[in-house]
């Protein structure tokens, strides 16, 4: 269970209602029973619950199971698409280990208006509950691309998935460690003006013949990414 509190020896830990009510209503714990919690930054501990109730509860730290340790340096950059692939994106994008996930504003992108960084954040604690991550990456934007790419700091390298790239003889990227950003356009595909500025930062890459819808590239591209540089 995620939980932004201290975690140590000894530490006790007040539930929030929504907390409560899925450990004692739906997973029917309750005093003494185990719990493991993360916070992102203190490592995985084993707790027991102290007090439990509908409204509230506490549990108490015992000791460390796993020692902190992050994602790779890996971004994904994307822009918003239809609420439930978007969610879906973001729920791919945490099980696929990225530290970061930048929704940004494209010519094409249709529904950066409507979107809900609160829900997308709630998908990724979910979903790093759900894989054991340690640490729950933050979703932020939605940033104007012409921004985000102006001040781009060159040290993080870019995984620019094209499919106008289709046919070049391979995706992977060279092996070298550091900051990397996944880069995936919109549902109507990056424009081409889009398509030069990133071509100036980074040769673009092709994930197959095929056009894949933009969640279907970001879990193939992180994919990718993890199998030839992640750790
Ligand atoms: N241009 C098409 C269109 O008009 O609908 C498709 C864009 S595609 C749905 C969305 C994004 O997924 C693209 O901008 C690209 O980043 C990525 N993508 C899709 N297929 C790809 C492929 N075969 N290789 C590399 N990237 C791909």
């Amino acid at each position: 269970l995620y939980v932004d509190h201290p975690l140590g020896a000894d530490q006790r830990v007040s539930l929030t209602r929504d907390q409560a009510h899925y450990l004692f209503g739906v997973m029917r714990l309750d005093v003494g029973d185990a719990v493991a919690l993360f916070n992102g930054r203190d490592g995985e501990w084993q707790t027991r619950v102290g007090v439990a109730n509908k409204k509230g509860g506490d549990l108490v730290c015992q000791v460390q199971t796993r020692a902190q340790v992050g994602p790779p340096d890996l971004w994904l950059v994307c822009a918003p698409i239809r609420k439930e692939r978007l969610s879906f994106m973001v729920e791919k994008a945490v099980e696929l280990g990225v530290a970061r996930i930048v929704l940004m504003q494209t010519d094409f992108t249709q529904d950066a208006k409507r979107v809900r960084l609160d829900k997308l954040q709630a998908v990724a604690v979910e979903a790093a509950e759900q894989c054991e991550a340690l640490v729950v990456p933050e979703v932020v934007g939605v940033e104007k691309f012409s921004t985000l790419m102006g001040g781009w700091d060159a040290a993080r390298r870019i995984l620019f998935c094209d499919e106008a790239a289709a046919g070049r003889p391979s995706v992977l990227p060279d092996v070298i460690a550091g900051p990397w950003a996944v880069v995936i356009g919109p549902e109507g595909g990056f424009s081409d003006t889009e398509r030069e500025v990133l071509q100036g930062l980074a040769a673009p890459v092709s994930l197959g013949p095929r056009i894949l819808r933009a969640e279907t590239a970001a879990v193939a591209a992180l994919t990718v990414w993890q199998a030839r540089l992640g750790d």
